[in-house]
């Protein structure tokens, strides 16, 4: 009765890239003969999105439709796909096209040749993407590594192919704002990686603006390591090494009469200090913020409707993982 695989696409504002991504997603599925369910994850569109996606319904009986009340963002999206999907098998790939489609059947054959659990779609060529977003990509990935997430594969986005006990334990987590990318890894389950060429974004704009990127960034920092934290404790050693130093020269040039004109380096330190402990209180504040909202548990998305159940379902939101 359920699909062996379902396909999770998250999807804000996507009217034009959106039958591009049915002419080509449709025939791929269809070539792998076995049942598939197609989830696409309205992330509160404003634009045709929804409407086109009931028109596309009409005559394709695997597409069905989650949409979210109001935007949740990239991450929330694909949660809320996680939890609706009943596939043995959960790929979840952009509807921009571009984490080309005809990568699943390898990552299908992949994953039951090596036996694995996850699959990653890794990006061995991004030279479709813009200079600004490889740097950014390349900053992030060796920035996460260099704080702790040291299973993070190089370059794997949220392109990625799961068994379903990977999917019931990402479902299961209670973690808010969570990162799949480095949740996921960090399950440890057996995995293999499969390099594929991003392309260009098929038709319309990105969705991630700079803001987006960079709380995606903060997410990822305090949700996986504990090193900024310890920033404070390498800091107050430096200063008190400083310190040290300071008061030796203080001594030494009061011993020997020369005083000092100290204006300059009082204002240098006092800033420099000042500059430190608010740096400090500002990366306490982000995991404090972090444990704040877990705490609340407020929903990170709203189901407003499942085509499947085809009613409302205000029961479905993001507080309550486990599957029903
Ligand atoms: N997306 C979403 N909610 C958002 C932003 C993006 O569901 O708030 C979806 C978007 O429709 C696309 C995927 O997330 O399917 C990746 O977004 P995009 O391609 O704009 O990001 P980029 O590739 O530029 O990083
Ligand atoms: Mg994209």
């Amino acid at each position: 009765m359920h699909p062996e695989l379902t396909v999770v696409i998250p999807m804000y504002d996507e009217e034009q890239v959106l039958p591009l991504l049915v002419s080509r997603l449709r025939p791929v599925l269809e070539g792998l003969h076995t049942s598939y369910e197609v989830i696409a994850v309205d992330d509160g569109s404003r634009d045709q999105t929804p409407v086109l996606l009931q028109r596309y319904r009409r005559d394709w009986d695997e597409l069905r439709v989650v949409r979210l009340r109001a935007n949740a963002g990239h991450q929330a999206a694909i949660s809320a796909g996680l939890m609706a999907a009943r596939g043995s098998w959960v790929v979840t790939l952009d509807a921009d096209l571009q984490d080309p489609p005809e990568v699943i059947a390898e990552m299908m054959s992949v994953a039951r040749e090596g036996d694995v659990d996850v699959v990653y779609g890794v990006r061995t060529d991004r030279r479709s993407d813009s200079v600004f977003k490889r740097l950014t990509a390349r900053l992030f990935y060796s920035g996460m590594r260099a704080a702790g997430a040291k299973d993070l594969p190089d370059n794997a986005g949220d392109y990625r192919l799961m068994s379903r006990a990977t999917v019931d334990a990402v479902n299961a987590l209670p973690e808010h704002h969570r990162v799949l990318r480095l949740v996921i890894p960090s399950l440890g389950f057996p995995s293999a990686s499969l390099g594929y060429t991003r392309e260009v974004r098929a038709a319309g704009r990105s969705k991630y603006p700079i803001a987006k990127m960079l709380r995606l960034s903060v997410d990822s920092l305090t949700g996986f390591s504990l090193t900024p934290l310890r920033l404070a404790t390498w800091f107050g050693l430096g200063g008190f090494l400083a310190a040290v130093g300071l008061l030796l020269y203080a001594l030494v040039a009061k011993i020997t009469g020369l005083t000092v004109a100290g204006w300059t380096s009082t204002v240098v330190i006092v800033a420099a200090v000042g500059a430190v402990q608010l740096l400090c209180l500002g990366i306490m504040g982000e995991y404090v913020g972090r444990i704040y909202t877990t705490l609340q548990r407020r929903p990170t998305y709203y189901v407003a409707y499942d085509s499947l159940t085809g009613a409302d379902a205000p029961s479905r939101t993001g507080t309550h993982p486990g599957r029903d």
